[in-house]
């Protein structure tokens, strides 16, 4: 086995040393932590911005086979806040200095939706002075809806691939047209193509997903140049197909440890872009997030959905802060990221640099 230390300076890795530093333990675990934290504190410093998320409904009209709000859950509660509740919460997020928002929801299509956005996006442009930056992660929409969305104001889209392996995409998805991996790719490229700072990214931890699986997608990730990720461990939801897998999983412990040198990787490898800290960490590990952005992650997704959907909108079981308002996930946060080192960037839009240098 190759030294970790000799790979660590490497210029580039190989998808040998990525599965080599996925497999690390002990002390040179720490090693790869130290150069990712290093890498972090000289490209992107250590700093921590704020995107207030807001998950305006969770109807869907997707069925992925991990998901919990999937179109076939009968037991969801469907929801869809009002214009107002949406504005309040993006109020929440200006007056605040979070300089930045998240539009995200289950998938819906078509006029009346895509009109809905763009109204919403002028108002928000509008109660901000166009200081917001709002990033929407609503799904796959065509070429010209992207377009309009970008024409609005919204400067961001996170649209993750889930996994980069087309076998492993079919095995979390249904074989239909609504479900295609190449129509995913090709939002991907129509999002860049437009001029948003484009996010993606997987979850970690999946049946039937390998290290090379996990290695290939970070290579992929490089390889379509992407300005944001996001990616979190893959849990278990009791209503959904993928259910029946839960015995063949990799330990919890072992799906957080994998992400965080995932994220550790993915820094070192691509040092200038944002990676999220995703609340999916949390639910494993109440100091997950913060674990992350001591290693290499630089963005944290405080929710300022009202408090009573946040129960409805469970993707896994056990997510966390369902119980709380806006208000208390901000006092907590502060004090967390505090103890990671980090200074949070309030007022400040923290761009991805990868994509302002681009
Ligand atoms: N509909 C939009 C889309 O398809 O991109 C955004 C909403 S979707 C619920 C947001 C993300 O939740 C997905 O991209 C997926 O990675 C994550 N997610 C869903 N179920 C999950 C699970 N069981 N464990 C971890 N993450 C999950």
């Amino acid at each position: 086995m190759q030294n970790i230390a000799d790979i660590l300076i490497k210029e580039t890795f190989s998808r040998e040393d990525i599965i080599t530093l996925l497999r690390v333990e002990g002390d040179d675990k720490k090693l790869l932590f130290e150069k990712a934290h290093e890498v972090k504190q000289k490209y992107v410093q250590n700093k921590v911005y704020f995107r207030g998320l807001i998950e305006f409904s969770n109807i869907c009209s997707k069925d992925c086979l991990y998901c919990g709000i999937r179109k076939s859950n009968p037991s969801v509660n469907r929801y869809n806040l009002s214009d107002v509740e949406i504005l309040d919460a993006a109020r929440f997020a200006f007056e605040n200095k979070y300089a930045s928002i998240v539009l995200q929801s289950g998938e819906m299509t078509g006029n009346f939706f895509s009109r809905r956005i763009s109204n919403l996006l002028d108002q928000i442009m509008k109660l901000s002075n166009n200081t917001l930056r709002v990033t929407l992660s609503c799904g796959e929409q065509s070429a010209d809806t992207y377009k309009e969305w970008f024409d609005h104001g919204a400067s961001r889209y996170l649209l993750r691939i889930e996994s980069s392996n087309r076998d492993l995409y079919y095995k979390l998805h249904p074989q239909d047209d609504k479900h295609s991996f190449e129509t995913r790719i090709a939002c991907l490229e129509n999002i860049k193509t437009i001029g948003y700072q484009t996010g993606t990214g997987v979850m970690i931890g999946l049946p039937f997903q390998t290290m090379e699986d996990m290695a290939d997608d970070l290579l992929w990730m490089k390889s379509i140049e992407i300005d944001m990720v996001g990616m979190g461990p893959y849990l278990e939801h009791a209503d959904t197909p993928l259910f029946q897998f839960r015995h063949d999983l990799l330990p919890i412990g072992t799906r957080f440890d994998l992400t965080l040198k995932m994220i550790a990787i993915l820094r070192i490898m691509m040092k200038n872009i944002n990676i999220a800290a995703s609340t999916a960490l949390q639910s494993i590990d109440k100091l997950g997030r913060e674990k992350a952005i001591k290693i290499g992650a630089n963005i944290i997704m405080p929710n300022i959905t009202p408090g009573q959907y946040r129960n409805d909108y469970k993707l896994y079981d056990n997510k966390p802060c369902t119980d709380e308002n806006p208000e208390d996930c901000k006092s907590c946060l502060e004090i967390r990221i505090a103890l990671a080192d980090n200074d949070i960037a309030y007022g400040e839009w923290g761009d991805s640099i990868h994509h302002l240098q681009s």
